[in-house]
């Protein structure tokens, strides 16, 4: 599309997607009230609470309502919330000592979050929801907008600084046409969850801060740009790539596959069975990511062998004859098991996480084998198992034994540290394969932290300094005749996705949504030519001229 430079806001986009519509901001938090005294009586006051909390729980039922699914059950339960009575009771004696009514509402919910909070657990998790009511509860009485994502009324692009797990699991996809984050990297929620449902995103955008309700843009994924008040000519070129795309979602669904015939197995990542059925209906040729963390998340000691037993079997049991590779549990970090992970660690990314916490907690690995040793017995699926996080070729070997030992056949590592691709050849010639995740390789090779909104740009799978460590890995496949794949979310860029394959890349797994528009770019080059669009990429200075190279080459063949 023919930008002009001055006027299109960069980012970084997450897909391939395209959309035109008006902007509607995520309204903020309303500030906390202050701790004044009443002018109103105790008896208006609670009125005033009362009406407020009547509608603040008629919005989220209704809300619920038009959701359906899981999102009305959460939203029912934050209605229920608002009026419970530990809360009323709790407003009460602020009313009492003659306070507000938005002072009591919000110094009352804080009470009760706190108290929730201290029960730890899935009680303790609630505590954010009350937050969250009593925000709403306290923007009814104030006259304004309720806070986290708007309702318009109308399809639109919805701006924040960035969205929390919780406003992005209810977002109304009939509505959002696109997702601009002001914060936020290609690893952050909004970035992962944009991925798994296919929304258009572009992430990172410092300059959509200056962006108002209803000013019209084009949020182009594709090219990272967001494009305030476009000419006639830019939304129409918009609109028949909206088309264009719908043509290839459309698209039948094959094998993984470059132009030449060369086979590129696409499979899924998945966090839960219950994706699973998605995924197959996607095209994936199997699993190439099993997270296994969910299962840990929520509780305060291990599952039993029982319990992941049943799960891993719903899981491979959704894919007769196809390969399953599961993920060993990867704790720390940005995903802390209590436990499992030492709280006190200054720096968690650099500390005892991944393998390392399993081999400091032997049972819980010798747990989780034996779960998915009793799983592959009952089922027809080619499980695979992996360890996270490996550093080491000793871990490599020990993880290797432990598998072996619980009569798991194929065991292999994940390369996500620099010191396991640099030393890629040795472990391959232990392992059985290698999985490259390019979100925590690139977090440690550039040093910046996934997570952070400030380091956000260096957060770039595309750099080269990523790129060529990916090439070492891809190189001790071809040497040991080990397959590599890559289940970083790099492997759901299309262009990336072409260019790791010319790495040496054999296999990749990304979130089911992406797999169509993956599976359409691998079909636009052959082996030589993705060889070439890698090479063009390597000798970039930079992400971003990495990505102009990659382009350039690949359009020198196959024009867009
Ligand atoms: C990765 O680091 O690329 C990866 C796939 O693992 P996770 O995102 O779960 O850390
Ligand atoms: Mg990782």
């Amino acid at each position: 599309m023919s930008y002009d430079a001055q006027s299109a806001m960069k980012g970084t986009g997450i897909g391939q997607g395209i959309a035109l519509g008006p902007v509607a901001r995520m309204s903020p938090p309303p500030a906390a009230p202050k701790d004044e005294s009443s002018t109103l009586s105790r008896e208006q006051e609670a009125a005033r609470v009362e009406a407020a909390i009547q509608a603040v729980a008629a919005d989220l039922t209704a809300r619920g309502q038009s959701a359906g699914g899981q999102a009305q059950e959460v939203l029912e339960a934050q209605a229920m919330m608002a009026q419970d009575p530990s809360v009323t009771e709790a407003v009460d004696a602020e009313l009492a000592a003659g306070k507000t009514a938005e002072y009591a509402v919000h110094t009352a919910f804080a009470e009760v979050a706190e108290q929730l909070a201290a029960l730890g657990g899935y009680l303790g998790e609630r505590a954010a929801d009350l937050h969250d009511v009593s925000a709403r509860v306290v923007a009814a009485l104030r006259g304004e907008p309720a806070p986290g994502v708007p309702d318009p009324g109308h399809p639109f692009v919805l701006v924040a600084q960035d969205l929390a797990p919780a406003d992005t699991a209810l977002l109304d996809l009939n509505h959002v046409l696109a997702l601009v984050t002001i914060e936020g990297g290609p690893t952050s929620h909004t970035a992962i969850l944009a991925r798994s449902k296919g929304i258009t995103a572009v992430v990172g955008v410092e300059a959509a801060a200056g962006l108002a309700d209803g000013d019209e843009v084009i949020v182009d994924a594709a090219h990272s740009t967001v494009l305030l008040a476009p000419s006639q000519q830019q939304k129409d070129e918009a609109a028949a790539r909206v088309e264009a795309r719908k043509a290839a979602q459309a698209a039948p669904i094959t094998e993984g596959a470059l132009a030449d015939g060369t086979p590129v197995p696409l499979l899924a990542n998945l966090g839960s069975p219950d994706n699973a059925a998605e995924a197959v209906q996607l095209g994936a040729e199997g699993v190439g990511l099993f997270r296994t963390e969910f299962l840990f998340l929520s509780s305060e000691t291990a599952p039993s062998v029982a319990e992941q037993r049943e799960s891993y079997t719903t899981l491979l049991q959704a894919f007769p004859g196809k390969k399953v590779v599961v993920r060993a549990l990867d704790a720390g970090a940005d995903k802390p098991l209590p436990f499992l992970n030492d709280a006190e660690e200054e720096n968690p990314a650099l500390g005892l996480r991944g393998l390392r916490a399993l081999l400091a907690n032997e049972e819980i690995l010798r747990d989780q084998l034996s779960a998915l040793a009793e799983a592959q017995e009952a089922t027809e699926a080619d499980l695979w198992v992996m360890a996270p996080m490996v550093s080491t070729v000793e871990e490599a070997e020990i993880f290797s034994r432990f598998a072996r030992q619980h009569g798991l056949k194929t065991a292999g590592v994940m390369v996500e540290v620099p010191s396991s691709a640099l030393l890629a050849e040795q472990i391959l010639q232990i392992s059985d394969f290698a999985s490259i995740g390019t979100n925590d390789l690139t977090q440690y090779t550039m040093a910046a932290d996934r997570l952070l909104g400030s380091v956000s740009g260096l957060q770039d799978p595309w750099h080269p300094a990523v790129l060529r460590l990916v090439r070492e890995v891809g190189a001790a496949g071809a040497a040991t005749g080990k397959p590599v794949g890559v289940c970083g979310e790099a492997a759901a860029d299309p262009l990336l996705a072409v260019v790791l394959v010319g790495l040496g890349v054999s296999t990749l797994s990304m979130a089911p949504a992406a797999l169509a528009d993956v599976r359409a770019e691998l079909l636009r080059h052959t082996k030589e030519q993705a060889e070439a669009i890698a090479a063009a990429a390597l000798t970039a200075p930079d992400a971003a001229g990495a990505r102009e190279a990659a382009r350039t080459a690949a359009a020198s063949h196959s024009p867009e």
